[in-house]
């Protein structure tokens, strides 16, 4: 009888897989990259090219979120003020909502106590949520982020969008690599998000109602 792989070590053959094929597509992407610019520089109809870069760079993300899997660059947990990354991530998204009406809601419990983390890890997890929620807002519209301490000494931060919502029925299916349901998505965002919330012993939760919004709870334990 065979002896079957326990759940942790199916996990890590995975992350050794990503990176494995991570690598093997980052380099002759790399490589491909230079030449198609070469190309561009000389060729006289240069859309193919702008499409040909641009589906190298679509690759080159794929690939990049596919990384994060991994875990190739130890993680580094320091304490840090969660509403303080929550704004900066904010910020950081303030063009891209502007561009499609949406307008960010931010309530941060003042007394919100410091958490130890990985601050580049955990923002994106919040700009991977963040977006979904803008995405989820094709015509604009209200984006409420807002954060507080729970009982158990964790604290939660909630984002919520007033957007098109998701069908019961394909709730289960979030998280699944490569399960999207947008023309452009990767449909890796939440996957990697996961995997990040579990490395800081926290986790996450989706409620929503079609046509009505989205609500993403995430939770992380104040160490
Ligand atoms: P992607 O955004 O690339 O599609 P994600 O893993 O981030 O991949 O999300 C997977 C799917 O979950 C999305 O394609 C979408 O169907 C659904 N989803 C996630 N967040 C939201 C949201 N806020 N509102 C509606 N649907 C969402
Ligand atoms: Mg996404």
């Amino acid at each position: 009888t065979k002896e079957l792989l326990r759940q942790s070590d199916k996990l890590s053959a995975i992350g050794q897989l990503a990176a494995g094929i991570a690598h093997e597509i980052r380099n002759p992407l790399t490589s491909l990259r230079g030449f198609v610019q070469l190309l561009q520089a000389s060729m006289a109809d240069q859309r193919y090219c702008e499409i040909m870069l641009s589906e190298l760079d679509r690759i080159n993300f794929i690939v990049t979120e596919l990384l994060v899997l991994a875990k190739p660059q130890g993680m580094k947990f320091l304490k840090k003020n969660p509403g303080q990354i929550v704004q900066n991530v904010v910020s950081l998204l303030e063009s891209q909502a502007n561009m499609n009406n949406v307008i960010f809601h931010v309530n941060m419990d003042s007394q919100l106590p410091m958490i130890s983390c990985d601050e580049n890890q955990l923002k994106q997890v919040f700009i991977n949520i963040c977006k979904n929620a803008i995405e989820a807002l094709p015509e604009g519209g209200e984006v409420f982020v807002e954060g507080k301490t729970l009982m158990d000494s964790r604290i939660q931060i909630s984002i919520r969008d007033t957007g098109c919502g998701i069908e019961p029925n394909r709730l289960p299916r979030l998280g699944e690599p490569f399960y999207t349901t947008k023309e452009n998505g990767t449909g890796l965002g939440l996957m990697v998000s996961y995997r990040i919330l579990e490395d800081h012993g926290g986790s996450f939760s989706i409620e929503s109602e079609r046509d009505k919004g989205t609500t993403v709870h995430i939770t992380l334990p104040v160490r």
